[in-house]
């Protein structure tokens, strides 16, 4: 390789390896260079405890960007579902749950007219969905145009809103910015379903139902072109590994355990990285899957900014509330009312949506909630593999659970995964004495395990003041950054957080503009 060639990948994050398998297929000798000894960043699969494999944080596959998965050839390169089409099922301590499939409710607790009013509900919803879905393949546009052309993009997500039809227009424009509570007030009767709903809305966010903004994310999550939440075979780590067998076998190398101290600026433009080893790679172009925060201020230094710049980034909202069980179990939990053809579908704890508003309640101030939201998962029933024969493991997303704990998370861990546990006895009477073994993931956990700056699901807030042309912040939106040579590809960008390689899908073609041969 020659540093005048050479593209470095900063991160084998899902969008970090998606990037460099497209810098590759275009011919460029490209180079990733990640700190942990796997790849994947938050898309990992990693083991527990001896024979227990589990989806360490990110577990359900719903937003993965058709294009990367058909040009990549995901399939080719050992991509498998192990369940396509989860139902959601919304559990209930006191009898019969709720379950959900597709646009369907199929059971449970649920009246009449919140029934025949749910498919409509979810359908209009999709098509809302769909106006975020079509931005997620496109470099979000300037907010200051200096042609016709420059100006298009722009016009184009006004022609995908005004596509909707008059009616659907009103509508979206109506909801978008509103709370989800309010919506699911003025849609639904039955508090099992608003509450599962609310917990869609807010999942990975520091927003409660009646946080502004709730229904955006609830389209945000609903952009997947799949229907309904899947499970990779081999647990998430499996997208990655994927991706990262794409990026090679087009010529990209990866370099495990290499984490990079500092970025090298030579006049104003990065000309490279400096490894926490000390070995300096030069580089025509460098590419960040770190989050921005990370990239610009550790990674960069604020130094190398414009004052108001650095202001804005530092002022952008990526404080993580969301963190993470995984359990290892001598046997299958029995959840109560849950029968035994549902353990593996997807299942909540989420009664109502006042329940998830509360729950919200104490991360405004710092604390965690007592009476968690959680999104549970028993990958071991569709993907027998991950456990040993007979055997199980747990996978559950916990909020609210913020970064910032006032008492310190090094404090509380503990305290705090007895009392998710309790949580789950209470729901699965008996489950504690199956426990093998147990790790709670608290975002602090995941800002030092997976490098995610403040443990944000997103890499930072996906509310409409930080999306699109806004994201991370106005004046860097396009994937390069505002120090020449240097590009951000992870969720931090446009289009935002979950698996989905859109991020580095785009970020890649800015870059093989912006450093042509
Ligand atoms: C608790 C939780 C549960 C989630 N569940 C889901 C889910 O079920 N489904 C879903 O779709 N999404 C889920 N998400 C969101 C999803 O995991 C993330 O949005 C996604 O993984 C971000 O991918 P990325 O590639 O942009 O960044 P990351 O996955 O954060 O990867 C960044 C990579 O960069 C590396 N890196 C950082 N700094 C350096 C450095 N200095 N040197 C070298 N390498 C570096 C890191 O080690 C990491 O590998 C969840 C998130 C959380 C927090």
């Amino acid at each position: 390789m020659t540093d005048a060639g050479r593209i470095v990948v900063i991160g084998a994050g899902h969008n970090g390896l998606t990037c460099a398998a497209y810098l590759a297929r275009a011919g460029r000798e490209v180079l990733v260079l990640e700190a942990a000894h796997q790849v994947g960043g938050a898309a990992v699969t990693r083991e527990l405890t001896r024979g227990f494999r589990v989806p360490a944080v990110a577990h359900l596959l719903q937003l993965l960007d058709p294009r990367v998965q058909k040009e990549l050839d995901l399939a080719r390169h050992g991509l498998a579902l192990a369940r396509p089409a989860l139902k959601t099922v919304a559990l209930n301590p006191e009898g019969e749950p709720l379950v959900l499939e597709g646009n369907r409710i199929v059971s449970g607790p649920a009246s009449a007219a919140d029934r025949a009013a749910y498919p409509d509900f979810i359908d209009r919803m999709r098509r809302y969905a769909g106006v975020l879905a079509r931005q997620h393949g496109r470099v979000p546009p300037r907010l200051a145009w200096g042609s016709w052309r420059e100006a298009l993009p722009a016009g184009l997500i006004a022609l995908d809103i005004r596509r909707l039809g008059r009616e659907d227009m009103r509508e979206f424009l109506r909801v978008v910015t509103m709370p989800i509570h309010d919506l699911l007030e003025e849609s639904f009767e039955s508090p099992a379903l608003k509450g599962a709903i609310a917990l869609d809305a807010v999942l990975g966010t520091k927003l409660g139902p009646r946080s502004g903004n709730s229904v955006f994310t609830y389209l945000h999550r609903l952009s997947g072109e799949s229907q309904d939440p899947a499970l990779p075979r081999g647990g998430m780590g499996a997208v990655s590994e994927a991706l990262a067998a794409a990026a090679r076998a087009a010529g990209a190398e990866i370099r495990l355990s290499a984490p990079v101290a500092t970025l090298i600026v030579v006049d104003g433009c990065v000309t490279g990285v400096k490894l926490e080893s000390g070995e300096e790679i030069g580089a025509q172009a460098v590419v960040s899957n770190a989050d921005p925060k990370t990239t610009l201020r550790t990674l960069l230094g604020a130094r190398h900014l414009e004052a108001e710049f650095a202001r804005r980034l530092e002022h952008t909202r990526s404080i993580g509330t969301a963190a993470k069980l995984n359990l290892a179990l001598a046997g299958p939990p029995q959840f109560t009312g849950l029968a035994p053809a549902l353990a593996g579908e997807r299942l909540l704890i989420a009664p109502d949506s006042g329940y998830v508003d509360e729950a919200f309640n104490p991360a405004k101030y710092r604390d965690y909630s007592r009476s968690p939201v959680l999104e549970i998962t028993v990958p071991s029933v569709a993907d027998p593999e991950l456990a040993p024969v007979g055997k199980h493991v747990l996978s559950a997303i916990v909020q609210y659970a913020p970064y910032d704990l006032a008492a310190g998370w090094d404090n509380e861990r503990d305290a705090y995964r007895e009392i998710l546990i309790g949580v789950l006895e209470r729901h699965a009477p008996g489950l504690r004495k199956l426990i093998v073994a147990a790790e709670v993931l608290t975002p602090l956990d995941l800002e030092r395990q997976f490098r995610m700056g403040g443990g944000h699901w997103h890499h930072g807030e996906m509310t409409i003041d930080q999306f699109m042309m806004l994201r991370p912040v106005p004046g860097a939106a396009q994937y390069a950054m505002p120090v020449a040579g240097l590009y951000l590809c992870g969720a931090g960008c446009h289009p935002g957080g979950g698996v989905m390689g859109a991020a580095g899908r785009n970020a890649a073609r800015v870059v093989l503009e912006g450093a042509p041969r």
